[in-house]
């Protein structure tokens, strides 16, 4: 009797995950308390950072400072590749604010680099027509 394999198996297949709805627990509980986006660990809303990863806290709950804003659009504008990846960043947040601002950094980006290639296009194409004129000219 050292194999007991009439006993029923104690692990069958069709057992459903109970880990399948804790994302969407989460975010029932938003009203009451407040949880860490990244690490889903209880905060204050007075946090600055979590204590437990150290995510800017502030950013997610409270308001983003105005400068930070002029930032994060000037970079979308003037440098338009490098914006793109604040952009994305703040519209993952859940703050509503941070939402919409990475929107319009992604908006200003995507603007910003059609006329870049557009400005590029047109400068090789007068490049292009000058050295065609000068070549054809000799
Ligand atoms: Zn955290």
């Amino acid at each position: 009797m050292e194999n007991n394999s009439s006993q029923p198996i104690s692990n069958p297949n069709n057992v459903p995950n109970s880990n399948a709805g804790s994302g969407a627990l989460n975010n029932q509980n938003n009203q009451s308390q407040l949880f860490c986006p990244v690490c889903h660990q209880p905060v204050k809303p007075e946090y600055y950072f979590c204590p437990n990863c150290g995510e800017n806290l502030k950013e997610v709950f409270g308001g983003i400072s105005v400068w930070t804003q002029i930032g994060i659009y000037f970079i979308s504008v003037f440098l338009p590749p490098l914006g793109f990846w604040p952009g994305v960043k703040y519209f993952m947040k859940p703050n509503p604010q941070a939402k919409k601002i990475g929107i319009i950094a992604i908006v200003l980006t995507f603007l910003s680099s059609i006329i870049t290639i557009w400005l590029i296009y047109g400068e090789s194409m007068t490049y292009l027509n000058t050295l065609k004129q000068s070549l054809t000219g000799f």
